[in-house]
């Protein structure tokens, strides 16, 4: 899982948007505009470290603020890079941040994840919106021209970047830029456009803190809980595959795939969470291409699936009930695995065992049997 920082940049002046104080700093609906949008990337699985670019003018609104507060410079730029060095002195720094904009409250989980999940293939990675309207161009309140909107885009944030790459830009840039993109595009880094969201909208009127607060209000959390039984017979074999790690053994386990009915068990708990059917639906047993296929396939294409329909995958607890292999010594090898399959943080994660005290078809060794859960949140 590859460390992650976010920076929220709180050092504008936010004059536009009224109410005397910074807009940042302002109420929204029960709580502070920087409240809302730390909270959306504290609750990312994925955020490992946030740092805030405050205003030197305002030391007195960061109290009780518990992530590390760094003062900005004289340009949205210099703020930007104080955040990006303040970084650069963890030890390890984080190899992939994202750059958001602390007037932008409703930024969804689902958004950031689709940000770190471009970065995966991508250099910088940032969201935005195909303009629908029609653009005129307009002076004295007239209209003077047209503007053809094709290929243009409305930019958003949160903008995710290598952490490396984007720091060298920033260290290399001079002069103003609009936002992060544009130092990295100055720096020839290739910038992958991601769907952006109408509710990320960027609090810069008065009239915007109404509607924020409608799509805060209105928004539920959904939490869903799945659970998944599985079970495989012994066969012959000198190994077992369980949660991805093989164990040598006397006996194999006997299966259309690899027989890893841990893995099964923690796949389907995540397509029950979605009320999306089973592995068996998904990769038919009848289909010859699954046959000894990795479940590893499964698993992914369960945690995709989860992720494309807009939840976050915040823990699996996967019990082996078995009476051999022992499982213990190989359990935090087995949390490893299912945490770098499900890019989550291994403390996500739960693999442990248990014996049925020798009654049963486990009790009599001729098979293993896997329960699992999955929690699934959706803001
Ligand atoms: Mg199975």
């Amino acid at each position: 899982m590859p460390r992650t920082a976010a920076i929220i940049v709180a050092a504008g002046r936010g004059i536009r948007a009224g109410g005397g104080l910074p807009k940042q700093w302002r109420p929204l609906a029960g709580q502070r505009v920087i409240d809302w949008t730390l909270a959306a990337f504290k609750t990312h699985p994925s955020v490992d470290n946030i740092v805030i670019v405050h205003h030197s003018g305002d030391l007195a609104h960061i109290g009780g603020l518990d992530v590390v507060c760094v003062q900005g410079g004289d340009s949205r730029n210099a703020s930007v890079r104080n955040g990006l060095e303040a970084l650069a002195t963890l030890n390890p720094p984080p190899e992939r941040v994202l750059i958001h904009d602390a007037a932008r409250p409703a930024t969804s989980q689902a958004l950031i994840s689709a940000v770190l999940t471009m970065l995966d293939h991508s250099d910088a990675a940032a969201p935005a919106l195909a303009v629908t309207d029609a653009l005129w161009r307009g002076a004295d309140g007239h209209v003077t021209g047209t503007q053809d909107r094709d290929g243009l885009y409305r930019a958003q944030t949160p903008q995710g970047f290598r952490f490396d790459a984007i720091l060298k830009a920033h260290r290399n840039t001079d002069g103003p830029a609009a936002d992060d993109v544009e130092v990295a595009r100055k720096a020839g880094l290739a910038v992958s456009i991601i769907s952006g969201d109408e509710d990320n909208l960027k609090i810069t009127r008065p009239e915007d803190f109404a509607r924020a607060e409608r799509i805060l209000k209105g928004r539920d959390m959904d939490i869903r809980v799945g659970n998944g039984f599985d079970v495989h017979r012994f066969g012959d074999g000198a190994h077992v595959t369980l949660c991805g790690i093989d164990i040598p053994h006397e006996r194999g386990l006997q299966g259309h795939s690899d027989a890893d009915v841990g893995m099964h068990a923690v796949t389907d708990a995540i397509y029950g969470a979605l009320g999306d059917g089973d592995i068996g639906q998904h990769f038919p047993p009848s289909d010859p291409q699954w046959k000894g296929a990795a479940s590893e396939i499964f698993l992914r294409h369960a945690c995709d699936l989860a992720r494309t329909r807009g939840f976050t995958i915040t823990h699996a607890d996967c019990t082996l009930i078995c009476e051999h292999p022992k499982i213990g010594p190989h359990a935090p090898a087995m949390k490893a695995k299912m945490a770098e399959i499900m890019m989550l943080d291994p403390d996500r994660i739960s693999v442990k065992a248990t014996t049925s005290e020798r009654l049963g078809f486990t009790g009599r060794g001729e098979g293993i049997a896997s329960i699992a859960t999955a929690t699934l949140v959706r803001v």
